[in-house]
C-alpha cells in the first residue's frame, strides 16, 4: 500500500493484508467532504487469527538475541524516518490536528523507538548472585503476546511507545488502532513490521467486537491500553478473566497551580501552550487553572487576550494555530459542556478567530473557550474535557488549592508556577500525580528520556518510557542453582542465552 494515499485499508496479519466483509469510513475531521480511508472491520475470528500468528512468531522472536532485536528496531526507526513527511500529512487528514503536531507525533514515535533501543541491552541483562552454596540468576524474559490498544490523539508516539519495548524484550504484538485515526499508524506499523518475523506485528481494526475479543483472548499475556478511564475499566475487567498483566494509560485532568509570587505575563504564554496543544486533546494538557484570588482578574484578562490570538482552521493551512476536534462525540460533548457550564451560572467566553469562516460547518471546528466564575465542583472543572475549553478557579490559601487539585480521581500531570524554585519543588511534592512540572507544562528532551510517564489514582496503572517502562514488558524468572547437594558435578554449561 503506498504511503499517504486515501484508500482501502485491510487488516494486517502474519505479514498478509487481510480483507474483511465490512469496511468503515474515515472522514477528514477538518473537511467532511473527503473520505480519507475505507477500513476493514475486524471480528473476533480475525482477532483469534492475529493472536495465533503473534503467538507462533513469539516462539521464534523470543530466542533472537537482544543485540539483534535492538539492531532491527534501529533499522525500523530509520525506515520510518524516510517516510515521516507522508505519514504526518496523512495523519492530519484522518485525525484533524495541525501539521506541526502530527510531525511532532511521528518524530516522537521514531525517537521513542531509538530511546528504547538505547536502553534495552543493558536493562535486559540477567542478574546473578553467588555464594559458596548457591547461584541465583534473575532472568528478564518476555511475557508473550501483547495486545496494544491505542487512541487517536497521538497515535504514532503512543503506538511506538508500546511497540519498541514489547519487541526489544522479545514479545510480539497485536495492535488495535483507534477507528478515528487508523491509517497513518497502520502504514507506519507495516513499515516497522518488515524488519521483524511474520506475525511479530499484527493489526486488527474495529471497535465493539475487536477490543473485548483481544483483551479476553487466553493467549494474550499483556494488555497495554491507552485511552479513556471508562474503557480502561472494561479492559481491566476483561483481562482479569485470564489474569493478564495490564498497563493502563488513562485520562487526566491536570491542574495548573499559579502561586502568588508568579508574574502573569511570564506564565500566560507558556500556559496557553500547555492548555491547547492539539486543541486540548492531550491526556496531560492543562485542564483546570487555579489562580490566587488577588491575581484573578489580571490573570483572566491576560489569558483571554492570548487566547483571542488563536486562529482555528484546517490542519494543513499554515495560518491555523488551533485545529478542529477529532470526532463527532468529542465535538458534541464540548458543545454540550459549554451549554451546561453556562446554565450552571458560570461565564463562558468563546474567543479566537475563524481562519476560514466559509468552511466552518464542514469540520468539527470549535472556538477556544475560557470559563470564569465557575464553582470548583462544576463538571468543567472536575471532569476531563479533552477539548478547547479551560476553567479558571480562584483560591485563597495553599491548603485550599492543594485540596482542590488533589480532590479528583485523576492523577496524571500537574504544574506549579512560581519564581521561587524551592517553594515550587516543595509544593510539587504534595501533588497527587504521576508527573509534576514547575514553570512549564510539557516535557523537555531530558524529560522525555528520564521521566517515566503515567498516572496515579484512576489515571492509570504502570508507566511508559525509561527502563521503568521497559520493565512492564518482562517477567522475572528467578533460578536458584544449589551447588552442594549433588556429588560429581559438571561445572560448565550454565551460560544464559538471553
Ligand atoms: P477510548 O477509551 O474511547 O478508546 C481507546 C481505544 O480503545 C480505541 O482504540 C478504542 O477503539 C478501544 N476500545 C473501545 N472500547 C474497547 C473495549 N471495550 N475493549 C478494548 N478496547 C476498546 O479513548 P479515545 O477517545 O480514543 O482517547 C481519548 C482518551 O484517551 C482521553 O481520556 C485521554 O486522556 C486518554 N489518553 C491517555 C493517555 C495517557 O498516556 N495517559 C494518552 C492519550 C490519551
Amino acid at each position: 500500500m503506498p504511503i499517504g494515499s486515501a484508500m482501502k485499508l485491510d487488516l494486517f496479519v502474519n505479514h498478509q493484508h487481510v480483507p474483511t466483509d465490512a469496511y468503515f469510513e474515515v472522514r477528514d475531521p477538518g473537511n467532511f467532504s473527503e473520505v480519507v480511508a475505507m477500513v476493514a472491520t475486524g471480528t473476533a475470528r480475525h482477532v483469534d487469527d492475529a493472536v495465533t500468528a503473534a503467538h507462533a512468531a513469539f516462539q521464534v522472536w523470543r530466542n533472537v538475541g537482544v543485540s539483534e532485536r535492538v539492531e532491527r528496531i534501529l533499522a525500523a526507526a530509520a525506515a520510518l524516518e524516510a517516510v515521516s513527511a507522508e505519514l504526518a500529512t496523512t495523519l492530519v487528514k484522518e485525525q484533524g490536528m495541525l501539521l506541526r503536531d502530527t510531525q511532532r507525533d511521528v518524530a516522537n514515535g521514531i525517537k521513542t523507538l531509538r530511546e528504547t533501543a538505547a536502553l534495552a541491552e543493558a536493562f535486559l541483562q540477567s542478574e546473578e548472585f553467588e555464594d559458596e552454596g548457591c547461584l541465583i540468576r534473575i532472568r528478564k524474559v518476555p511475557r508473550g503476546v501483547v495486545a496494544a490498544i491505542v487512541p487517536w490523539n497521538a497515535p504514532m508516539s503512543l503506538t511506538m511507545a508500546k511497540v519498541g519495548p514489547a519487541l526489544a524484550s522479545g514479545n510480539t504484538l497485536v495492535v488495535k488502532p483507534s477507528p478515528f485515526a487508523p491509517l497513518a499508524v497502520s502504514q507506519a506499523l507495516q513499515v516497522v513490521a518488515g524488519f521483524f518475523p511474520p506475525g511479530a506485528i499484527n493489526i486488527v481494526h474495529g471497535d465493539g467486537e475487536v477490543g473485548p475479543a483481544l483483551t479476553r483472548h487466553p493467549l494474550v499475556r499483556k494488555v497495554s491500553f491507552t485511552g479513556g478511564i471508562k474503557t480502561g475499566k472494561a479492559v481491566m475487567a476483561a483481562a482479569a478473566e485470564s489474569v493478564k498483566n495490564v498497563g493502563l494509560e488513562l485520562g487526566g485532568n491536570d491542574p495548573a497551580i499559579i502561586l502568588d509570587d508568579a508574574i502573569p505575563a511570564d506564565v500566560v504564554p507558556h500556559l496557553v501552550r500547555g492548555i491547547f496543544p492539539r486543541s486540548g486533546q492531550v491526556c496531560y494538557a492543562v485542564k483546570r487553572v487555579y489562580v490566587p484570588a488577588a491575581l484573578y482578574d489580571k490573570f483572566f484578562d491576560m489569558l483571554c487576550e492570548a487566547v483571542s490570538q488563536l486562529r482555528v482552521g484546517y490542519g494543513l493551512d499554515p495560518r491555523s494555530t488551533l485545529a478542529p476536534v477529532n470526532n463527532r462525540n468529542q465535538f458534541n460533548f464540548i458543545k454540550g459542556l459549554i451549554e451546561r457550564t453556562r446554565q450552571s451560572g458560570a461565564e463562558v467566553y468563546q474567543l479566537g478567530q475563524k481562519v476560514d469562516p466559509e468552511s466552518w460547518e464542514n469540520g468539527y471546528y470549535l472556538l477556544p473557550s475560557v470559563v470564569r466564575n465557575v464553582a470548583p465542583t462544576a463538571e468543567v472543572v472536575v471532569e476531563e474535557q479533552f477539548g478547547p475549553i479551560i476553567p479558571l478557579i480562584p483560591y485563597r490559601s495553599e491548603e485550599e488549592v492543594l485540596q482542590m487539585a488533589n480532590g479528583t480521581e485523576h492523577g496524571l500531570g500537574s504544574s506549579v508556577w512560581t519564581r521561587d524554585f524551592d517553594r515550587g519543588l516543595q509544593f510539587a511534592e504534595r501533588i497527587e500525580a504521576g508527573l509534576s512540572f514547575i514553570n512549564s507544562h510539557a516535557r523537555t528532551g531530558l524529560g522525555d528520556r528520564h521521566m517515566p510517564f503515567g498516572g496515579v489514582k484512576q489515571s492509570g496503572i504502570g508507566r511508559v518510557r525509561t527502563t521503568i517502562g521497559l520493565a512492564e514488558y518482562i517477567e522475572y524468572h528467578a533460578i536458584s542453582l544449589n551447588k552442594t547437594n549433588m556429588s560429581n558435578i559438571k561445572k560448565e554449561g550454565h551460560q544464559d542465552a538471553t
